[in-house]
């Protein structure tokens, strides 16, 4: 396929089947959305589907402000995802907390290729204050999920993510090292989004294009947002309850945000210039854009780690 015309298609769709979600994190704003809670219509997530079948669709996470274990029809709808998109992968992001025994045995033989959890610290007085959670119930969760006759049969790979906060200590952090050693999962590290600016995070914002404008983030009322960080739409590139999901992604709006991005521009249109989302775009521009994207990202990654165990802002090195 010519690269112009692989750039026009996502290379992943998100879809909130719902934006509930029962935890209360403190660096998500979920907790401050402004629109209405509630599960995505059946026949608009239907839809959606069917819209993705007419094009090859790398990935699809259903999933976006809420957890879908929030969603009480979301066994259904990840086998209605793997029915009519076989060969698209399938990636979950959940925090365990309603990922109970029963919703496992559902989960297994269905086909996920990923499958994310976010788990953010192991001290169980900060995970109540850090997710408003029960520490307790998600061990035993991850605990039924990692036994060996169930865990590769669930996922493809599972990882256990940490969220690290401005205050996340290095000792914090290596339990939850340890923890994923002991259970033979992979771990990922991953700093503080600042939600274009809506949240305090000590990470700058890059000079470089994000890769979040080749997705398509779908709400759960079927529009379309910028990206996950514009968690109620207020940049939206339309409406998939009047257009086709490919007709959206190829708009004049959605289209103006890649061309920015692309030409080394994010800083200068809204909200981006003020969004830290340090994954960058490596596909976006000719090859001398491709250098230079991979020279910046090289030194932002090196200079700020927003990847990785790295120590509190002032403090000590352990
Ligand atoms: S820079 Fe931030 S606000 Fe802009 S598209 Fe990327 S993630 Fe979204």
């Amino acid at each position: 396929m010519k690269k112009s015309l692989k750039l026009e298609l996502p290379r992943l769709v998100c879809v909130e089947t719902t934006n509930r979600c029962n935890a209360k994190c403190v660096f998500c704003p979920n907790n401050a959305l402004a629109r209405d809670k509630g599960a995505m219509d059946q026949a608009l997530f239907e839809k959606i589907i069917e819209d993705c079948r007419a094009f090859p669709l790398e990935a699809i996470e259903p999933f976006m402000q809420g957890d879908p274990f929030a969603d009480p029809d979301i066994i259904p709808r990840l086998k209605h995802i793997r029915a009519r998109l076989p060969d698209t992968k399938l990636r979950l992001y959940t925090n365990g907390y309603g990922m109970t025994p029963k919703r496992i045995d559902d989960l297994v033989d269905l086909g996920i290729d990923r499958l994310f959890i976010s788990l953010n610290t192991l001290d169980e007085d900060r995970y109540q204050q850090v997710m408003g959670l029960r520490l307790a119930r998600t061990l035993e969760h991850l605990k039924y999920l990692m036994d060996p006759s169930r865990h590769g049969r669930v996922a493809g790979k599972i990882t256990f993510r940490m969220t690290r906060l401005n205050d996340t200590s290095l000792a914090e952090q290596d339990q939850f090292l340890s923890y994923c050693k002991e259970m033979g999962v992979r771990p990922f590290i991953v700093g503080l989004f600042d939600y274009k600016g809506d949240i305090q995070s000590s990470l700058p914002v890059p000079s470089y294009g994000c890769e979040h404008v080749r997705r398509l983030d779908i709400l759960a009322s079927g529009k379309v947002t910028l990206c996950c960080m514009d968690q109620d739409g207020e940049y939206s590139w339309g409406d998939v309850n009047t257009h086709s999901v490919l007709e959206v992604y190829r708009s004049e709006r959605a289209r103006k945000y890649r061309r920015m991005h692309a030409e080394g521009r994010r800083r200068d249109i809204t909200p981006c210039g003020t969004c830290n989302n340090f994954w960058p775009d490596w596909e976006a521009g000719g090859p001398l854009r491709r250098l230079k994207t991979a020279v910046e990202a090289g030194a932002y990654f090196l200079r700020h780690r927003p990847t990785g165990r790295r120590a509190p802002e002032s403090a000590p090195e352990a």
